[in-house]
C-alpha cells in the first residue's frame, strides 16, 4: 500500500474498541484480569499485550504501530518526549568504556547529554563534521559502539551522507542511530539508508499542534529487546493523552507536510532575494551544499530552515522581530503555525557558525503570501 494508505489506516483498530475510529485515550496505570493464568500470560508479555500502564497500554500500542507502518523500522517505542527518545537510546547501547561518536549539529540538549550525563558513567564522545561522509571510518575506534546522526543538522542545517556513513559504522560493527525529526517518518526512510535506530521527535510534526510532549524509537529486529527493556526498566513511559494526540497528529502528516513545504519554499526563496540576507539555510534549495544528497535521500522537506542577516545592529533585529504580527517569537517547531527564533546559544566543536546572525523560521499553514508580507514589514523595521 501506498503512504497515504498507511497513513490512514495503520495502528487503528475500531472492532477492539467499540468501532470508535480513533483509538481512544485509556488512563490506565492498572489492567484487572478475570483469572491468575491470565494475568500470568500478560506478565509473560508485557509489551505486547497489556500488563501495566507503564509498560504500554492500547493507545500506546496503536500509535507505535502507526510510526511503524509509516516510518519503517521493525517495531516503535514511545516515550515522553524527543528527548527522552534520544536519551533512553544511547542509555540502552552504550556503557562505562565505549567511545560514542556524534554530529556536531547535533540538537543542543543531545550535546549536553553527552557532554555531562554519558561522560559522568565513563562515556567518550567525539564530534564530528557533518559533511564528513565515508571519512567517519577513520574517526571509528575499537571501542565505538554508536555514531548518532542528525540530518539536516539542528539550527545550520547541513544534510549528512547517512548511507556512507552506516555503511562505514556497520564494517568496524557500531550502531547507526538517527535524529529523524527534520526528515519525519515521511521524507526520509531512515532503514533503507542503512540506520539502525530511528528517533522522532513526535512532538513537532507527528503531534503537529504544538501541544503535547512525545517521542518515538523506531528500530530494527536486532535491538528491540535490549531497547523496550531498557526504556521500561527507566521508567520512561508516555501519557494516555499525550499518546492519543500522536495518534490522532499522524493522521494528516501527509498533507502538513506538503503544504509546510510549499510555503517554505515560496518564503525561503523570496528571502534568498532579499539584500538583507547573505545566506538561507536548507536544503531543499538547488544551491544548498547539501542538496544533492538531500535530493538523492529525501521525498520531500519541511516547514523548518536558517536564515542569515548581513551584519546589522542586535537592536534592529530585535526591533524587526518583535513586530512580527504572524512569527511568533518561541521554541519548538512543526505545528501549524508560523515561528521564529533567534538562534543565539549555539555550540559547535570542530566545525563553524556561519558568520553574522542567524535566525530560524518554522513556515507554518497560513498563506505564504500573507507571511511574506509580515516579513516584509520586518526588513522595513530592520532598516529604520
Ligand atoms: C525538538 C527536538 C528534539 C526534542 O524533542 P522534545 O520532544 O522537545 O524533547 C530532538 N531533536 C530535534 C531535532 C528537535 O528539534
Amino acid at each position: 500500500m501506498k503512504k497515504d494508505t498507511q497513513i490512514a489506516h495503520a495502528g487503528r483498530c475500531p472492532e477492539k474498541h467499540y468501532g470508535v475510529v480513533n483509538t481512544p485515550a485509556y488512563r490506565c496505570s492498572t489492567f484487572t484480569y478475570k483469572t491468575v493464568a491470565d494475568m500470568e500470560d500478560a506478565h509473560n508479555n508485557k509489551y505486547d499485550k497489556v500488563y501495566y500502564g507503564r509498560f504500554g497500554t492500547p493507545t500506546t500500542y496503536d500509535l507505535e504501530d502507526a510510526v511503524t507502518a509509516v516510518g519503517g523500522g521493525y517495531r516503535t517505542i514511545a516515550v515522553s518526549s524527543g528527548l527522552a527518545a534520544i536519551t533512553g537510546t544511547m542509555s540502552a547501547l552504550l556503557e562505562c568504556g565505549d567511545h560514542v561518536l556524534v554530529v556536531d549539529s547535533v540538537y543542543g540538549p543531545t550535546r549536553d547529554f553527552c557532554d555531562v550525563v554519558l561522560k559522568k558513567f565513563g562515556v567518550e564522545t567525539t564530534y564530528y563534521n557533518p559533511v564528513i561522509g565515508a571519512g567517519i571510518s577513520e574517526l571509528i575506534k575499537d571501542n565505538t559502539k554508536v555514531i548518532f546522526c542528525e540530518s539536516p543538522g539542528s539550527q545550520t542545517f547541513e544534510i549528512q551522507d547517512i548511507p556512507a556513513i552506516s555503511k562505514a559504522a556497520h564494517e568496524k560493527g557500531a550502531v547507526v542511530i538517527m535524529d529523524n525529526t527534520w526528515g519525519s517518518p515521511l521524507n526520509f526512510s531512515a532503514f533503507d539508508k542503512g540506520v539502525d535506530v530511528s528517533i522522532q521527535a513526535a512532538t513537532k510534526y507527528i503531534v503537529g499542534h504544538s501541544d503535547a510532549l512525545l517521542g518515538t524509537i523506531t528500530t530494527t529486529k536486532e535491538l528491540y529487546e535490549k531497547l523496550r527493556f531498557s526504556i521500561s526498566t527507566f521508567g520512561y513511559s508516555v501519557g494516555s493523552e499525550e499518546a492519543y494526540l500522536g495518534a490522532r497528529g499522524i493522521r494528516t502528516i501527509g498533507v502538513r507536510l506538503k503544504q509546510h513545504e510549499k510555503n517554505a519554499m515560496k518564503v525561503a526563496k523570496w528571502l534568498q532575494s532579499r539584500p538583507e540576507v547573505s545566506e538561507v539555510l536548507c536544503p531543499a534549495l538547488p544551491d544548498d551544499k547539501g542538496h544533492e544528497i538531500w535530493k538523492r535521500d529525501f521525498t520531500g522537506a519541511c516547514g523548518l530552515f536558517g536564515v542569515v542577516l548581513k551584519p546589522c545592529s542586535d537592536e534592529a533585529i530585535a526591533k524587526m522581530i518583535d513586530g512580527y504580527k504572524l512569527f511568533s517569537i518561541g521554541l519548538s517547531w512543526g505545528g501549524f503555525e508560523s515561528l521564529v527564533l533567534w538562534v543565539k546559544h549555539i555550540t559547535r566543536t570542530v566545525t563553524t557558525v556561519p558568520k553574522g546572525s542567524l535566525l530560524r523560521f518554522h513556515i507554518g499553514l497560513e498563506d505564504a503570501d500573507d507571511l511574506i508580507d509580515d516579513l516584509e514589514k520586518g526588513f522595513k523595521r530592520l532598516a529604520e
